[in-house]
């Protein structure tokens, strides 16, 4: 049997996109809730809930589906390091997939971040640079954040390394630091381009989206594959077999 979708921030921009993605995909909306509504009840109700809402959401939010043993699709972004922590804790428990970005094309952008990062090597300066709407609450993206993170990981490199901006007088560029630029304005839906600097040449790896349906469409895709997952936090490249 199909199962029940519960969307948990149904008002929001994302919350509408994964209504109007369910109906183009003949999936069954079991449940839509928002700030203020009985989130215990409606999931009781549903087999799975696709969340799309606020960080500050998100504790009572996954509270309630280890409560009840409700698979969660996690799509919120903007969590601290220590509350992620913490929340990845509790995530655990329930089978959950937690992406900060749903879209295939994103997704393959992390994979050939890595081998970038892995084959250019310390000496090309690496930065990354984002754009969203003048509506967006959190910066950087969750997005840019996991596109950081593999460059980290694959540089070996731990988080003082990021540079948030830059303004004043700043010194040379070091060869270690990774820097991360947040633009806001308009109705950009999500821009994020990856930078490989040398002397000589520059790298540079660009993912636009244009329709939000594709982060829902994704987060749906992931909602039918996570019913009947072993408990434990996956990404979406487990979802879409990418590892
Ligand atoms: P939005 O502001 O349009 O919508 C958020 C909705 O959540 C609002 O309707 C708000 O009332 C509701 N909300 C707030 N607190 C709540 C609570 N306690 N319980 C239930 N609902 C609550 O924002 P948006 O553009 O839809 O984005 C929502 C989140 O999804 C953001 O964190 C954004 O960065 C993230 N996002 C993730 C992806 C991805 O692929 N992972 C893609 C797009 C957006």
């Amino acid at each position: 049997m199909a199962p029940r979708i519960l969307i948990n921030g149904a008002k929001g921009r994302m919350g509408q996109a994964v209504a109007a993605a369910a109906k183009e995909m003949d999936l069954t909306v079991g449940g839509a809730v928002d700030a203020g509504d009985d989130l215990a009840a409606a999931l009781a109700a549903c087999d799975v809930v696709v969340d799309f809402s606020s960080h500050a959401a998100t504790g009572a939010l996954l509270a309630a589906a280890v409560a009840q043993r409700k698979p969660v699709v996690l799509g919120t972004t903007g969590h601290g390091a220590e509350e992620k922590k913490r929340l990845l804790a509790l995530a655990a428990q329930v089978p959950c997939v937690w992406a900060g970005n749903f879209s295939v094309g994103v997704n393959l952008l992390f994979a050939l971040t890595r081998r970038a990062a892995s084959v250019l090597g310390s000496d090309y300066d690496a930065e990354v640079v984002e754009m969203h709407h003048r509506f967006k609450k959190d910066a950087p993206s969750g997005t840019a954040a996991r596109l950081l993170e593999i460059i980290l990981e694959e540089r070996k490199l731990g988080a003082e390394a990021l540079r948030h901006g830059r303004e004043g007088i700043t010194g040379e560029r070091t060869p270690t630091e990774v820097g991360i630029h947040a633009l806001r304005g308009g109705d950009v839906v999500g821009d994020h381009t990856v930078m490989f600097a040398a002397l000589g040449e520059r790298l540079e790896l660009t993912h636009k989206a244009s329709d939000r349906g594709i982060f829902a469409r994704g987060a749906l895709r992931a909602a039918r594959w996570v019913v009947g997952q072993q408990p434990g936090v996956y990404d979406m490249q487990d979802v879409l077999g990418l590892k």
